[in-house]
């Protein structure tokens, strides 16, 4: 019987091979992750199969939107342009090498929040009471899951325990001291509050709380300004997102923005895309900014640019912020309706560009 179904088998799969090869290099997608469990990774035929295809990754990266004078002398931007350049650099030499997008926004993250230009890590802005409160967030587009982490006082790199929320516990978000006590567990580098500091962040906080008190509001131009964050398709077809931030200067006790808050500020969805966002916090929240644009996406068939486009021009403010993202086919968007943002992109098509305003 045996010896009598071994041809059988054979004609058919020589029949069918050509087919199946057919569609397997026709698929874009990538394979959706398995229901209630971590999605495998996996090489698609038409990545094995064509060089080009398998060499396509791309990353976008942001410092930061809001008010950013044009008049910053150029040293200040040569800074700012330098350090941008540094972290895309990291994000790219991670992609290129093969490796995968999580590890790729975490490095870049990692990146910016110590360097002190930046509202996140080293450099974060003073809340109303003086202190630094931080706020992080990782998503992995293959299965959804994620982590965050918020109120942090003592590490140095929240986007670091943002990860290790998302793969050594069971949960999705862990909040002020009991997000301390999991850094405890996960033995996470801890500082001191001074570690935060700077000049530059004390003294916009205290001309905040002196137009507080003169009446004239939220009016400074740096309260929505240096968020940090990265979005990235790596060449096995998978997404990931991650945030960090200092939040928004002279913030009152125990403020979270959106930046941990999965689907406002930080969203991965390998059927989509991988987003990040700044800006005022409040308004990216009330919006679910990241979450809509992958439903614009997924259930509207619009494209990133489209779907980006809509949600920041067409329903916050303008002057409220922006997001970078790539999309699952490695098109890039940055896009944000405030006077400038702190960007870059880069993918394996050789694109690498670092940008202020227009
Ligand atoms: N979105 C951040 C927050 O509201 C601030 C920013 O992006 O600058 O916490």
């Amino acid at each position: 019987m045996q010896v009598r179904r071994l041809p059988l088998f054979l004609i058919a799969f020589l029949t069918l091979a050509p087919v199946m090869a057919r569609a397997a290099s026709a698929q874009t997608a990538p394979t959706p992750p398995a229901e209630g469990g971590k999605a495998e990774i996996v090489l698609r035929r038409s990545d094995a199969a064509d060089p080009a295809a398998s060499a396509r990754w791309a990353i976008a990266i942001h410092g930061g939107a809001g008010v950013i004078e044009k008049t910053m002398p150029e040293p200040e931007k040569r800074e700012y342009v330098q350090s941008l350049e540094a972290a895309l650099k990291i994000g790219r030499d991670v992609l290129a090498a093969g490796g995968t997008s999580l590890d790729a926004v975490e490095k870049v993250v990692r990146f910016l929040e110590d360097d002190p230009r930046f509202n996140a890590g080293k450099g974060a802005v003073f809340t109303h009471d003086g202190t630094h409160e931080l706020d992080a967030a990782i998503m992995d587009g293959r299965d959804l899951s994620c982590g965050s982490v918020a109120g942090l006082k003592t590490v140095r790199n929240p986007v670091s325990l943002a990860r290790l929320v998302m793969e050594r516990s069971e949960h999705v978000f862990f909040v002020g001291d009991g997000a301390e006590r999991f850094a405890d567990q996960m033995k996470v580098e801890r500082v001191d509050q001074k570690y935060f500091f700077t000049q530059r962040r004390h003294d916009q906080w205290q001309e905040a709380l002196q137009k507080e008190r003169q009446g004239s509001g939220d009016a400074s131009p740096d309260r929505k300004r240096g968020t940090v964050g990265a979005a990235a398709l790596d060449v096995h077809g998978n997404l990931a997102a991650a945030t960090s931030t200092g939040g928004m200067t002279n913030k009152r006790f125990g403020r979270l923005g959106d930046v941990p808050i999965i689907g406002a500020g930080t969203y991965a969805n390998n059927r989509t895309a991988a987003i990040s966002a700044t800006g005022w916090g409040e308004k990216f929240i009330r919006h679910t900014v990241a979450h809509d644009i992958s439903a614009l996406m997924e259930y509207g068939g619009l494209t990133l640019q489209q779907a980006a486009d809509r949600v920041i021009h067409g329903k916050l403010d303008k002057g409220d912020g922006g997001i970078v993202a790539v999309a699952r086919d490695g098109s890039i968007a940055l896009v944000f309706n405030s006077e400038g943002m702190f960007r870059g992109a880069a993918d394996a098509g050789g694109r690498f560009e670092v940008r202020i305003w227009e």
